[in-house]
């Protein structure tokens, strides 16, 4: 239907007789004659209708309105001197329209497509009609590019890319499963994958050694702006592999995407930090290391304090750390109200986080009457505190001082808005994750990974005695500007560490038959050494897209109640089949074990 797209068109190709299609962007009549931007998804070419190259063209150009399909036919022409329009790459030309064909006319659209729109629920119901501005088809566009650099990557390192069953069982990542009853196996379900990770491993006892899929994953989870509860895994296994060639593969996958992207150089190597590190340094285990705000200890400083609530955590084996805030003493109590409300609920156990702040040259703090001065000026000078500044406080057990100031820190970033640089690509790799974590509901262990997380081989021995809150795993994620950009980890590969590994998770040998005997069994018959990881496509493309959640960068995304106000998913079960499927696999077995025919 067309000879160009609508971002073709340049002054060499005046003279030329064109035919172009698209929709009306906009329709401006100049003393009776019209102009109209003409769009497709690569652009847009104003066409000109005059009377005199065609009356037919130009009397049915009247009509016209915004988002109308046509085809314009016409001839290239340089437009008249001062109406050019430097801000369009098309904008020194005009097609001078003979043919005009209305394809399919538009209602008057529910939102302008040039706004933007605050009101997320309306761009949701027409999904259709917000994907058609410029903003979201470039950032579709993106993400293709990005997807398309990544399967070009790993096809050239050597990888297959192989699909594995959506209907499967449920898989130990930590998330509730979403279920499908199954029809042909009354009182039976499936359960959507949340991440293929048994199948891959399974795949590499086959021999397959390397491979990927863009892979689907349900999660069944509360949904957050960076998180949905079907989202998508660029997923990774290979076979005789350790931790560093997972992290080569990756810093050079992540290259690829970035430079079809958005064209940048990111490093070949990125910096490493162990995940303890990670915790006591920047109180996260995916930090924004794009500003400091580093989490100080300052036990020392304190090491005689008769200050009671530092004493009693200083003598309980506990730690007193600091973070200062630079240039934030003009905290407003907003502001304040909501750190603290923070804190509380990162586990501060008083109603008020400690603070110091030095403002025109005065100290204020409900502590400073409380320090003598060799600790005042010890804290200054260890914290650097400047006029300006403002040091927050937290005292107790390590990890729920790393929590509490970790969260504070990334709130006082947001606040100052020190996150704000989508330019600065500050990539990480958080490696030597604890294999164990102690669930205080439950009184269980759980895996901090997933359970086929192989343990780090310089604690065995602790695994063994029953240290688990010591083991660390072969496992590691690549973090950029404070998001988790994927994990993985070396796998456990041998049936009688991979059995132990459930024991300690609490999984009966029964449970282990029932739910894991497919890959118990497998280890048993030659299974190599192997690894992998998977990388959040959707968050890449956030961020390569310069976004801020990932939604928009979906094509039909579901709203933060996990609908689809478009297509008004979920559904009530009211389709006939649907309802019957549901009857005979729910009901059906029960009602056959009651009164056997
Ligand atoms: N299955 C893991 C996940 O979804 C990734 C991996 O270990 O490869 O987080």
């Amino acid at each position: 239907m067309r000879s160009h797209h609508c971002n073709e068109l340049r002054e060499s190709d005046l003279g030329k007789s064109v035919e172009l299609v698209g929709w009306v962007n906009s329709a401006r009549d100049h003393g009776g004659v019209i102009f109209i931007d003409l769009r497709d998804r690569e652009g847009m070419t104003q066409c000109v209708f005059r009377p005199e190259e065609s009356a037919e063209a130009a009397k049915l150009s009247h009509s016209l309105r915004d988002e109308d399909v046509v085809q314009v036919k016409g001839v290239v022409a340089k437009r008249l001197a001062g109406a050019e329009n430097s801000k369009m790459s098309t904008g020194t030309i005009e097609v001078v329209a003979t043919g005009l064909t209305i394809i399919n006319k538009a209602d008057v659209l529910p939102f302008q497509l040039d706004k933007e729109l605050s009101n997320e629920d309306i761009r949701m119901k027409y999904r259709y009609l917000d994907l058609r501005r410029p903003r979201m088809s470039r950032n579709i566009r993106l993400r293709s590019t990005i997807t398309s650099a990544a399967r070009r990557y790993l096809d050239e390192v050597g990888f297959y890319e192989i699909e594995t069953p959506i209907l499967s069982n449920p898989t130990p990542e930590g998330a509730r499963d979403f279920l499908v009853p199954s029809r042909l196996n009354p009182g039976k379900f499936y359960a959507l994958p949340q991440a293929p990770q048994q199948y891959k491993q399974l795949m590499m006892v086959a021999g397959l050694e390397k491979y990927f899929q863009i892979a689907r994953c349900f999660r069944d989870e509360d949904l957050r702006a960076d998180r949905q509860p079907e989202f998508t895994q660029i997923d990774i296994e290979a076979s005789f592999i350790g931790q560093e060639d997972i992290i080569k593969l990756v810093q050079g996958l992540l290259g690829a995407m970035f430079k079809a992207g958005l064209d940048v150089d990111i490093p070949s190597e990125f910096p490493r930090m162990t995940y303890r590190e990670a915790m006591d340094v920047y109180g996260s285990d995916k930090p924004d290391t794009r500003f400091e705000m580093k989490i100080t200890d300052i036990a020392d400083v304190f090491a005689a304090t008769e200050f009671k609530i530092f004493r009693s955590v200083l003598d309980g084996g506990g730690v007193v750390r600091a973070i200062n805030a630079k240039g934030f003493a003009c905290v407003t109590t907003g502001q304040m109200n909501r750190l603290n409300e923070i804190a509380v609920q990162a586990g501060l156990p008083v109603k008020n986080l400690a603070f110091i702040k030095l403002e025109n040259g005065e100290y204020k703090s409900p502590l400073w009457k409380i320090f003598n001065d060799a600790e005042k000026a010890a804290v200054t000078a260890k914290m650097n505190l400047e006029e300006g500044d403002i040091v927050f406080f937290a005292a107790g057990s390590r990890e729920s001082v790393s929590t509490i100031l970790g969260r504070v820190r990334t709130e006082c970033a947001v606040m100052q808005e020190l996150n704000k640089d989508s330019q600065k690509f500050n990539f990480l790799w958080v490696v030597d994750f604890p294999l164990l974590a102690h669930d205080e509901d439950s009184g269980d262990w759980v895996a901090v990974h997933h359970p086929f997380t192989r343990p780090h081989p310089e604690d065995i021995e602790l695994l063994e005695k029953g240290d688990y809150a010591n083991v660390r795993a072969v496992a590691y994620d690549v973090v950029l500007n404070g998001y988790e950009l994927g994990g993985g980890s070396i796998r456990i590969h041998e049936k009688e560490l991979q059995a132990k590994m459930f024991s300690v998770l609490g999984v009966t040998p029964e449970e282990q038959q029932i739910k894991f005997a497919h890959i118990l069994d497998a280890f048993r018959f030659g299974a190599p050494p192997h690894g992998g990881l998977a990388l959040g496509l959707d968050r890449i493309a956030m961020l390569v897209a310069g976004e801020d959640s990932i939604r928009e960068v979906i094509a039909f995304p579901k709203n933060n109640k996990g609908a689809d106000l478009m297509a008004q998913s979920p559904c009530e079960i009211g389709m006939k089949e649907l309802r019957e499927v549901y009857v005979q696999s729910t009901y059906k077995k029960k009602a056959e074990e009651k009164a056997p025919e």
